[in-house]
């Protein structure tokens, strides 16, 4: 099916049992002539923009706009989206190994104050990426030596190369593999020894993040795996994974209103 025939089917001007030509019945419903089923025009419409819009980046407010619907029904559809890329984020969890890069972040909280390491009110963020491959990020309670080499055992495979700044949490991780540590205040990119990858993933993530006001400490790793996804799937096109994912099931079994 091509993306017009998903368009079609999603405004209901084709039946999602049988894929006939369907009519309009009264004023706020459709129905199918070969199999007499009847379903809204309106909800198919608003569910439609909303995925639509949830894939251009734009704000729940503005994808409440386009549907025109109440801002929490957009909110709630953007919760179950982010919710939806989690679990294939989750799914798609692999040991990573080769080239990795190695850094923390930190996402929210109030501008004003101390900024970087221990600012008040943000969430620290750990993440690892794999050079010509998949970005892995977990929020982190701390940056302590023990937390993140429980992170990093688990996620990737011993005897990697690792490249890190030159934190002190890092420090035993040439037990674990290569360590190349890379010194900031003296060079920025020798060779292969930068992290210039893991940054591009935080300045993308943050871009993203900054769209969000008012994400709570609870909700975040939605958000976080929210972009992990968006990130290792940024070639690929998000409407077509999620359409696939929520609504072809669903069509194929009759089931959607
Ligand atoms: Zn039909």
């Amino acid at each position: 099916m091509d993306l017009n025939a998903y368009e079609r089917h999603l405004v209901g001007l084709l039946c999602w049992t049988c894929h006939a030509a369907t009519g309009p019945c009264n004023a706020r419903q459709r129905q199918c002539p070969r199999c007499r089923k009847k379903w809204s025009y309106d909800r198919r419409r608003t569910q439609w923009e909303i995925l639509k819009a949830f894939c251009l980046n734009a704000t729940a407010h503005h994808a409440a706009r386009c549907a025109r619907c109440d801002y929490r029904t957009a909110y709630r559809a953007y919760m179950h989206l982010r919710l939806t890329l989690g679990e294939m984020t989750a799914e798609e969890k692999r040991p990573l190994l080769g080239e990795l890069e190695l850094d923390e972040s930190y996402f929210g909280g109030k501008r004003k104050g101390k900024r970087g390491r221990g600012a008040a009110g943000k969430v620290a963020v750990f993440g690892i990426l794999e050079r010509d491959g998949k970005v892995y990020t977990v929020a982190v309670p701390n940056c302590k030596k023990e937390t993140l080499m429980a992170r990093i055992t688990a996620a990737t495979v011993k005897g990697s190369v690792f490249y890190t700044d030159e934190f002190v949490s890092y420090n035993d991780l040439s037990r674990y593999g290569k360590h190349v540590p890379i010194d900031h205040r003296h060079e920025f990119a020798d060779g292969e020894a930068h992290i210039n990858g893991i940054e591009g993933f935080w300045s993308y993530a943050k871009r993203l993040h900054r769209l969000c006001h008012g994400v709570d400490r609870d909700n975040f790793p939605v958000y976080l795996a929210e972009y992990e996804f968006r990130y290792n799937h940024r070639d690929d096109h998000l409407l077509t994974i999620l359409f696939d994912r929520l609504y072809r099931p669903l069509i194929e079994k009759g089931r959607l209103p």
